[in-house]
């Protein structure tokens, strides 16, 4: 008997509302109508392995086919199936807990996920692609008369008896004229290898071609024929759902490159697994990065019981994770509720605390094994963890352990070890140790030089990176502060008592100064005499560390720090009063000659420090052979 009803929602038809409203991303009925079918064959299997259910299983692959004439796409299972009765129950009374609050989250919801999966509303999801949708099913309990449904996106139903001759469901789309691109073979099979590359049941989708081998020619050459075979689009255990001592290495490989075909091989992996106090599996791998602007986030995909969710998981990865690639899978992360909500959940919470200290573990099981290794990778995984160091405490605690610093003879040393290394000579008279560090060693060599012959080591700070890293390090390390090698004069760099006389008088002080900013003639450069040894140069020429660094953060965006980077440069040029040059300059003949001798050194000064370019510098060059 053909019975007719109302499906039970108290607000005025809402299927106009959801195909409207979700139709950005109406793709995802396939991944509603897949898992449904995925769980009904996961139910069955459940049951038989209880003892609850005694028929055959048979083969419980799930079929999706379409036909292109008469418009229509079919999910089969052959999973539990339903009564005519449970579909009432099941499909009719729309599982969300009160009209007036689906109402009122519509209105605020941003995506359709949002809306399908906190009102239980995968099913209907169907109707963003179909003008009526059809059910025929048959269920697995003894004795179950087949049922269908159909419903044609109003809130009228007609439920009756059904065709289906075996256990499970079929549900029959016909896809509306504006849906019809869902009717092309190459576009489900996008959608399939989407959302269902991994689920854990076989999924059918038609048929395709392969060589198979077909005996023998006369000649003794094996001979291949063409068959149609079906085409499973799916791998039902990928290695996340395994135990990593089932895995080996060329595993993980595989696997990443299924993932992402065009990159390079990752440098490492971690296997996430944890069943308390949340549900989670994954495989996070490093990968291989070039540079820092080649890095792409949003590598990492998210899944949940092996259906596809999204590949942004801002919010459930740290900031600093999401860098690298992988899967993450968890039943616990809720998929469909708003970012707000996500960001104050206690498990979302607790799982970027379990990631980040998994991530630590990793690097400090690599550093602790195998040095070496670990210091040959330094360079691509310093930046995860220079990141991570600034960017989350937790991280830090356990990062200290294995962050390195790099001088620029190219040998490593850990936080501790670098203290250790520098502190007796590098204490100024404030008891402050510096670490003094190089931002492009070729540049600031004769910077280095300087610093070297005192015994002092230079760092290499050389990534965009390495501007907030300093910063962060200043604030973190106690007594230390950080100078960038060409900020002043060795001398200064490191300020000790033991200064060198003045050998200039008051007088003579003034008059180097006159020359000197007559010479040069540029208010952006603020001319200084000092004290210094006489085997310092004459005369050098420095970015202040302060404002340089304020700079440098302005320049990879550091929040508030944009004032700074519309300054313009100032250096400071120290004019050596202890030098011979100085002296041979204020004995020169007359003031032309004293210029002269002025801009040559000052000129030199700029070229040590490749500021000098142009026309300035094919100047110094003429003028400098002039001299010789
Ligand atoms: P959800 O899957 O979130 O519960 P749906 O609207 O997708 O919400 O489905 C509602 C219910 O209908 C399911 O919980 C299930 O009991 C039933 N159902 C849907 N599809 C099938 C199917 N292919 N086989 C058996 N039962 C199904």
């Amino acid at each position: 008997m053909q019975e007719k009803g109302t499906i039970s929602i108290h607000t005025e038809n809402i299927f106009p509302i959801i195909k409207k409203f979700l139709y950005s991303d109406n793709e995802i009925f396939l991944r509603e109508l897949v898992s449904n079918a995925v769980d009904a064959t996961q139910k069955i299997k459940r049951l038989a392995q209880l003892g609850q259910y005694a028929g055959e299983l048979g083969d419980t692959t799930v079929k999706v086919n379409f036909d292109k004439d008469k418009k229509t796409i079919t999910v089969s299972d052959s999973g539990l199936g339903m009564t005519a009765e449970e579909i009432k129950k099941y499909i009719n009374q729309i599982a969300f807990s009160g009209a007036a609050e689906f109402v009122e989250k519509f209105k605020e919801a941003k995506d359709a996920n949002e809306i399908i999966g906190k009102f239980g509303l995968g099913f209907y999801s169907a109707f963003m692609v179909a003008d009526k949708v059809e059910i025929q099913t048959l269920s697995y309990h003894d004795g179950a008369a087949p049922a269908s449904w159909t419903c044609d996106g109003s809130t009228e139903f007609e439920i009756g008896p059904g065709t289906r001759t075996t256990r499970g469901t079929d549900v029959i789309l016909y896809v509306n004229s504006e849906s019809e691109e869902f009717l092309e073979k190459f576009k489900l099979q996008e959608i399939l290898d989407k959302y269902a590359k991994f689920l854990p049941v076989p999924i059918q989708f038609g048929t395709k071609t392969e060589s198979v081998e077909d005996g023998e020619d006369e000649e003794g050459k094996k001979k291949w024929k063409s068959v149609e075979v079906d085409n499973i689009i799916n791998d039902t255990t990928p290695i996340w759902t395994k135990s990593p001592n089932e895995l080996n290495d060329e595993d993980y490989l595989k696997f990443y490159k299924e993932l992402y075909p065009f990159s390079e091989d990752p440098l490492f992996w971690i296997h996430l697994n944890v069943d308390y106090p949340f549900n989670l599996t994954g495989v996070l791998y490093f990968p291989k990065v070039k540079n820092e602007f080649e890095l792409q986030r949003n590598k990492i995909k998210l899944f949940s019981r092996q259906v596809f969710i999204t590949d942004e998981v801002k919010d459930i990865v740290p900031e600093f994770l999401m860098l690298l690639h992988g899967v993450i899978d968890s039943p616990d992360i809720p998929l469909n509720v708003s970012r707000s909500f996500l960001q104050a959940d206690g498990n979302v919470k607790k799982i970027n605390n379990y990631i980040t200290k998994k991530v630590a573990d990793k690097l400090s099981e690599l550093f602790k094994k195998d040095r070496q290794a670990y210091e040959a990778k330094w360079n691509d995984i310093g930046l995860f963890v220079k990141y991570g160091m600034i960017s989350e405490d937790k991280f830090y605690e356990k990062g200290k352990e294995f962050t390195l610093l790099k001088n620029t003879d190219g040998a490593f040393f850990t936080l501790n070890e670098y203290s250790d290394k520098v502190k007796a000579i590098q204490t100024d008279k404030n008891d402050q140790t510096i670490y003094l560090y190089a931002t492009n060693v070729s540049k600031q060599d004769a910077f280095i030089q300087s610093a070297n012959k005192k015994d002092y080591d230079v760092l290499v700070m050389d990534s965009p990176i390495d501007s907030h890293f300093i910063q962060h390090l200043e604030g973190k390390l106690e007594k230390t502060s950080l100078k960038r090698v060409d900020s002043d004069v060795a001398e200064k760099l490191i300020q000790k008592d033991d200064g060198y006389a003045n050998l200039l008088t008051e007088e003579q002080s003034t008059k180097v100064k006159e020359v000197f900013e007559k010479a040069i003639a540029n208010k952006t450069y603020s001319v200084e005499v000092e004290s210094l040894s006489p085997e310092e140069l004459p005369v050098t020429v420095t970015m202040d560390e302060f404002m340089r660094r304020m700079k440098d953060m302005a320049q990879t965006g550091g929040g508030g720090m944009s004032f700074y980077g519309s300054l313009p440069d100032s250096y400071k040029v120290a004019i050596n009063g202890n030098h011979g040059v100085i002296d041979k300059i204020l004995k020169a003949e007359n003031e032309e000659e004293q210029a002269k001798l002025a801009k040559q050194a000052f000129d030199l000064a700029l070229l040590a420090q490749g500021l000098l370019t142009g026309k300035d510098l094919t100047d110094f060059v003429k003028r400098s052979v002039g001299m010789l």
